[in-house]
């Protein structure tokens, strides 16, 4: 029994803690969760507790279905939304085989994998995610088939009382009660639609955090009797809900992206991880693109990227670097902003750090930044200055997945079969479908 257990255990006692939460994700991203009497979790510190994994996306085939959860003692939350007299807790998991071994089904074992590359390679990686999302007020649609927006409120809009005010205090206090620290809200934006940017953190502690996010956002609509979406393009006549996700690299205290007097004062190692996510990213988007409904998104305007660029303050380009303090090391980092608020974040960030590591490994060459607006050239002027295109669908992201060493070795064999097979279906099935646009546009409707 190490510290960091014998102090969940004599915090589960002094606090009277009714259920320990038991949190992990299957491949999608979705949260998993198993209750534990406190009596068990001394047990389950020790031993792991048993699961049947061949019901969970993702995660094992049948015939070796037996699986073990071994709960990260750090990670240990008291949750204040479930009442006071009989407070409820969580903990995320690492899924492990039946001889203790990482599962390689194991999406955060996928990202912790990639940061002790990192860690070889002598960085920690800080991540700053920036989440918008749709408010509605209910999950239903109306007669034309549309979701209802709570509000009709736009960009930075002050909201004058009502829902959405008093939505966003109470998620941004709960988000700090469970030791989340939020610096920025505002209004989006789309109707109903909203940001909330989180505090840097470790990548691993960020993943973990957007999980714990979503479920916070997820209870305090459903308490105001609305409900919150991450879905990456709810309207076709508003923006997308991106997550921007901002990155640095830190060797000890010193910021491995700052070189004071550099052009942007990013340093050799900044633009080698720069191109490292440009190489890469039309590889890995069906992976931070995981839906159908991402692809409206990327190329549904509303200042989501489509095209490979990067740019000092360009909000056009698929990665940014965003103003920066004269001399102010610390601050130095780059925004990727393609990234959208359904994926799964542990197997997301992975993918984006293993692509910049790459580029560093490899010293990939930088092309120059672009200040023009990439989506309003013409496509041969794009062509020239190699702005290709992001995939235009998820089919088309899939095959460059499939065909891809580099995300093969970053997934591991299992996760990345496991994740194309269940994109597949998602495509196969929405080939399918036909659409209202179909109907119209056949029937002479539009
Ligand atoms: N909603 C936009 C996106 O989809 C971002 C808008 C913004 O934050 N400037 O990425
Ligand atoms: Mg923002
Ligand atoms: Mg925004
Ligand atoms: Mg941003």
């Amino acid at each position: 029994m190490d510290r960091q257990q014998e102090f969940v255990l004599r915090t589960i006692e002094e606090r009277d803690v009714r259920f320990v939460r038991m949190w992990f994700t299957d491949v999608v991203g979705t949260l998993k969760s198993v209750a534990l009497a406190p009596a068990e979790v001394e047990t389950v510190f020790e031993e792991g507790l048993g699961f049947d994994g061949s019901s969970i996306e993702g995660l094992s085939r049948v015939h070796e279905s037996d699986m073990l959860l071994q709960p990260d003692p750090s990670t240990f939350q008291l949750l204040p939304w479930r009442g006071e007299t009989e407070p409820t807790s969580r903990m995320f998991c690492d899924i492990l085989t039946p001889d203790g071994e990482p599962s390689s089904a194991d999406s955060r074992g996928v990202l912790k994998r990639i940061l002790s590359k990192a860690g070889d390679m002598g960085f920690t990686c800080y991540t700053a995610p920036e989440v918008e999302f749709y408010l509605l007020k209910s999950a239903e649609l109306n007669a034309e088939g549309s979701p209802v927006p709570v509000d009709r409120e736009g960009y930075f809009d002050h909201v004058y009382g009502g829902v959405v005010q008093d939505f966003r205090r109470r998620a941004v206090t709960m988000l700090e009660a469970v030791g989340i620290s939020v610096e920025f809200s505002h209004h989006e934006g789309g109707p109903g639609q909203n940001e909330i940017d989180l505090r840097h953190a470790d990548a691993l502690q960020t993943a973990d955090n957007i999980m714990t996010f979503r479920s916070v956002i997820k209870e305090v609509a459903f308490s105001q009797g609305i409900y919150a979406t991450f879905m990456p393009k709810p309207f076709t006549e508003f923006p997308g809900s991106g997550m921007h996700t901002h990155f640095s690299l830190f060797e000890g205290d010193t910021n491995a992206f700052f070189e004071a007097g550099a052009e942007y004062q990013l340093s050799r190692t900044a633009r080698h991880f720069i191109a490292g996510i440009l190489k890469h990213a039309p590889e890995f988007t069906s992976v931070t693109n995981q839906f159908v409904n991402s692809y409206k998104r990327l190329w549904g305007g509303g200042e989501a990227p489509s095209y490979l660029s990067w740019g000092h303050n360009n909000r056009s380009a698929l990665v940014r670097v965003p103003l920066y303090k004269p001399n102010k090391m610390q601050s130095a980092r780059i925004e990727y902003r393609g990234i959208d608020s359904a994926a799964n974040p542990y197997l997301a960030y992975a993918v984006l750090l293993a692509a910049g590591l790459k580029g560093i490994e490899n010293e990939y060459e930088l092309p120059e930044a672009e200040a023009e607006d990439v989506a309003s050239m013409s496509a041969t002027e794009r062509r020239s200055l190699g702005h290709d295109p992001l995939p235009s669908s998820l089919h088309d992201a899939i095959r460059l997945t499939e065909d891809s060493e580099f995300m093969a070795e970053t997934l591991g064999e299992q996760v990345f079969n496991q994740f194309l097979r269940n994109k597949q279906d998602d495509w196969t099935a929405y080939r399918m479908e036909v659409t209202p646009y179909e109907l119209k546009y056949n029937l002479g409707l539009l």
